[in-house]
């Protein structure tokens, strides 16, 4: 029997259909090199590309499972106990383990709110755990009745605040609501993976306030440090506890736990506010110089570090803007986002490049027509 029937027999029922996640590395992978490198203007990653130094004396031991030294200082950071920290491969890790500590798999589900971040969904099927929908509403603003129906009947709801990809932070009152909708019933799962770029204050201050509350945070946007791959939970104890049962004996190697400190020391603190100042910056500048466009719509808003926008020429000027090496992210195929393109702010010289690239193909759309 070939390896392909047999996997063909053997593999779970709920993954025979399932498409992995379709990653912004997986869509495109190679670097390209001199006048071709590729301009990644499509994972929401930092421009920035900081220096870490490594100390190689203990690498021939195991690391922690939980560093003390980097739950120390994020929960410092964040303003939370070390007890309602963890840390993980990433955010995506965390949401992987909330989906495996709460979630049976063939009988319970999680609510997500789309237009919204696809790792949800993936994780969820991957466990073959139900996936129910409260789609947002046209201002991509909470539908907070669409999300009360689904009260008792889901153990996870994933909130995305700002938002990937509409840019668009929850309002206060609205997660309130969900929080006391959601209160004994089911975990509400806050994911902040943008909330350093936003003037929206964090829902880490308010674990104490509400026990079904967790925060899912990261260091691969603000931080840059996607290549690493360093995420936290932050939660009430007890829900921490039923997460380190899942949880894989160790999850941060020991040059990710190194690095997680530097970049949370005071002075690795400070380059990431003047990174995000930056950025932030840059990011008014293009959605200004976007906005001008005629044939461009803004869509949502840009409470992260991305610009959402809409075009009847979504797939030319897609086509138009991989032919020069910029690569942006299709997010035409999302729940009421037909013909719209994501940006992430990149470098000063990338963000005009992709600007110029993008005037240039609309002024010749209409010298042509
Ligand atoms: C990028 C992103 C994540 C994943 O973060 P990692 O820490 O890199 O796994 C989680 N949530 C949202 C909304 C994101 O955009």
């Amino acid at each position: 029997m070939s390896a392909a029937s047999l996997v063909e027999q053997l593999l779970c029922e709920n993954l025979k259909t399932l498409q992995p996640y379709q990653s912004a590395r997986r869509l495109f992978s190679g670097e390209g090199s001199g006048e071709n490198q590729t301009n990644w203007l499509n994972a929401n990653e930092s421009p920035f590309a900081n220096e870490y130094e490594l100390n190689c004396e203990t690498l021939n031991r195991y690391p922690d499972c939980q560093p003390p030294s980097v739950i120390k200082a994020y929960a410092q950071y964040a303003g939370v106990k070390p007890e309602q920290t963890l840390t993980s491969r990433g955010a995506d890790e965390g949401i992987e383990l909330l989906i495996r500590a709460f979630c049976t798999p063939g009988q319970d589900k999680i609510l997500i709110c789309p237009p919204t971040y696809g790792m949800y969904a993936i994780s969820a099927e991957t466990f073959n755990i139900g996936v129910e929908k409260a789609p947002l509403n046209a201002d991509f603003s909470l539908d907070l009745d669409a999300i009360k129906t689904q009260v008792g009947k889901v153990k996870l709801v994933f909130i995305c605040s700002p938002n990937n990809p509409t840019g668009t932070d929850v309002g206060k009152e609205q997660l309130k609501q969900v929080l006391g909708a959601y209160a004994g019933k089911a975990l509400v799962v806050v994911d902040e993976a943008y909330i350093e770029f936003t003037a929206q204050s964090s829902w880490a201050n308010e674990l104490a306030q509400y026990p079904n509350l967790v925060v899912l945070r990261t260091l691969s946007k603000a931080f840059a440090l996607a290549g690493i791959r360093c995420g936290f939970t932050l939660a009430d104890e007890a829900v921490i506890q039923a997460l380190l049962k899942v949880i894989a004996p160790y999850p941060v190697p020991e040059p990710v736990a190194q690095i997680a400190k530097q970049a949370l020391s005071g002075s690795g603190l400070q380059r990431t506010r003047n990174q995000v100042a930056i950025i932030n910056q840059q990011k008014q500048q293009l959605q200004q110089q976007l906005g001008l466009i005629p044939q461009v719509t803004l869509v949502g808003d840009s409470a992260a570090n991305f610009i959402l926008f809409k075009t009847e020429q979504k797939q030319a000027l897609f086509d138009a803007l991989v032919a020069q090496n910029i690569l942006i992210r299709d997010q035409s195929k999302q729940l009421n986002l037909d013909n719209c393109l994501r940006i992430t702010i990149g470098n000063d010289r990338q963000n005009k490049m992709v600007l110029n690239a993008i005037q240039q193909f609309f002024q010749q759309e209409s010298s042509n027509s």
